[in-house]
């Protein structure tokens, strides 16, 4: 190549604006090469699942299409990181890319920094704060999120983020003509048979664009409700921008600050503190790489639970008999996202009354999640399984029909979803094994035949829950 030039590896954060890597990138004066791998070896277990990998491909196509606007081109290659990346860095070139918590990620950083020693600069592009930047007073990592998320207060917030660049210095035709590049297309990312996708494609919008318009939507409409929106799942009282921040579409810290301009409230201050969550689950696996296997409590590995696939499956269903966690389940099939409140509720319900092992649970969102990040997803399943480092308390079981009652008091979540339901009144719509016999003849429902009967008794779900817990902390 006439001028080696500044390999751009995107990661986790498709987008161009507010990208430090970028930024680092341009101001070398070479010309950019803007990269994408898909490694599955590589993430192993932890490769993108089925969802998350139909939303790659629409987001990989947003972005070849915004940085071919500004003379740029993105190679994409399949394949063995460490290799490739050593290949097209033979003649000289310099390496700028993000950082990742996720400890495959954090290995392969490695072994490319030791093939191209001083070569490689990895900037902070998916986080508002390095993670070894927030420390308690003894230096050690925060393992409660309430000290953690005031010491990321006290910094004053994330630096200011920049607007993307107008054009991006292209490596010549004749030298990018000799640097092979995969077609999108032929990494099959979107399913065929069966189509699954298509309450994706009602859903979502991703790439940064779409990431901005929902971002700016939420801001003006959404976010003086959120305090109260937020935990009634019918409405749409959240962001739904989890996707977005998940592939890095729009970042933390530009969310931080079109939050910041908004009038003062309560659901600004609520808001900042939800992507202080996501910041505090990143934080924890940096510090904790077991966090998506291990119980951080090590004494819950003693849990006795229970191997039982027919209840595991007809939660992945949503064919339990427990209405709002259906519905949940099935909002999570059709649309690849489901809400926070009922995550809690599916979690709690898979791991508590059933007794299934919260990893089970981890593997399903992972493939169905368009959101899927090993942080978020291994933090909160730990937290609901009351194994975290800062966990719900171990006696914390939702019980699914009040959750319904509270978060959904007309039952319109549930009608939603679970169609089967919509006739019956919201008196007896989260438990309608309660519900009188002419009250689900006037809906139309039978129990056992139209809709599942309960596959676990909730009370008795309850004690063997609690028992299996007090035995575990009685002998930790
Ligand atoms: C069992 C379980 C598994 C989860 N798995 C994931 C996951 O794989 N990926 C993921 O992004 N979130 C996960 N969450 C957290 C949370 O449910 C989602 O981030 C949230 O529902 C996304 O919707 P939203 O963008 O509308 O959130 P909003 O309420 O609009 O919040 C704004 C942003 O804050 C962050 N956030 C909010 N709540 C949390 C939280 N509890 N933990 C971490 N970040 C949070 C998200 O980035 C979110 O987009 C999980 C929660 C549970 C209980």
């Amino acid at each position: 190549m006439t001028i080696p030039p500044a390999i751009l590896w995107f990661r986790n954060d498709l987008r161009l604006s507010d990208h430090a890597a970028l930024r680092a990138a341009m101001e070398t004066g070479r010309p950019v090469l803007p990269l994408f791998i898909l490694d599955d070896a590589a993430a192993g277990q932890w490769s993108p699942g089925g969802a998350s990998r139909w939303w790659l491909h629409r987001s990989l196509t947003a972005l070849q299409r915004s940085l071919e606007q500004r003379g740029s081109h993105l190679t994409l290659r399949r394949g063995d990181s460490l290799t490739i990346i050593a290949t097209l860095a033979a003649g000289g070139a310099e390496v700028f890319t993000g950082g990742s918590p996720d400890p495959w990620a954090r290995r392969l950083d490695k072994s490319v920094s030791d093939a191209l020693p001083g070569r490689v600069h990895r900037m902070r592009t998916a986080t508002l704060f390095h993670p070894d930047s927030i420390l308690t007073k003894t230096g050690g990592p925060y393992s409660v999120y309430t000290p953690f998320a005031n010491a990321c207060l006290a910094l004053g917030g994330p630096r200011q983020p920049d607007s993307a660049p107008g054009t991006i210095p292209a490596v010549p035709a004749r030298d990018l003509a000799t640097i092979p590049s995969d077609r999108l297309e032929d990494w099959n990312l979107l399913p065929t048979k069966p189509d699954w996708a298509a309450g994706l494609r009602e859903t979502w919008e991703p790439g940064e664009t779409g990431a901005m318009d929902r971002a700016d939507s939420f801001l003006t409409h959404g976010l003086s409700g959120y305090a109260d929106a937020r935990d009634r799942p019918a409405g749409d009282g959240t962001s739904m921008l989890s996707p977005h921040l998940h592939f890095g579409e729009i970042s933390a810290a530009q969310l931080w600050h079109k939050a910041l301009v908004r009038p003062a409230g309560k659901g600004r201050d609520i808001f900042i503190k939800e992507l202080l969550w996501r910041e505090f689950c990143a934080n924890l696996l940096w510090h904790n790489q077991g966090l998506p296997e291990s119980p951080l409590k090590p004494e819950f590995a003693r849990m006795p639970w229970r191997d039982d696939r027919p209840a595991l499956a007809a939660w992945q269903k949503g064919q339990t008999g427990v209405p709002v966690v259906d519905a949940g389940m099935r909002q999570l099939w059709q649309t690849g996202w489901m809400h926070n409140r009922v995550r809690m509720i599916v979690a709690s319900f898979l791991i508590k009354h059933l007794m299934i092992p919260w990893q089970d649970g981890e593997a399903w969102f992972w493939d169905t999640l368009v959101d899927a990040d090993l942080a978020s997803n291994a933090g909160n399943w730990q937290w609901v399984a009351g194994c975290g480092a800062d966990a719900a308390p171990y006696f914390r079981i939702f019980n699914p029909v009040l959750q319904g009652e509270k978060f959904d008091p007309q039952g319109d979540y549930v009608r939603g979803f679970v169609p089967e339901l919509a006739r019956l009144d919201a008196r007896h719509i989260h438990a309608p094994w309660q519900a009188p016999p002419d009250a689900l003849a006037r809906a139309g429902v039978t129990l056992g035949k139209s809709y599942p009967k309960p596959i676990v008794d909730l009370a008795a779900g309850r004690a063997r829950a609690l028992d299996a817990y007090a035995e575990i902390r009685r002998n930790a």
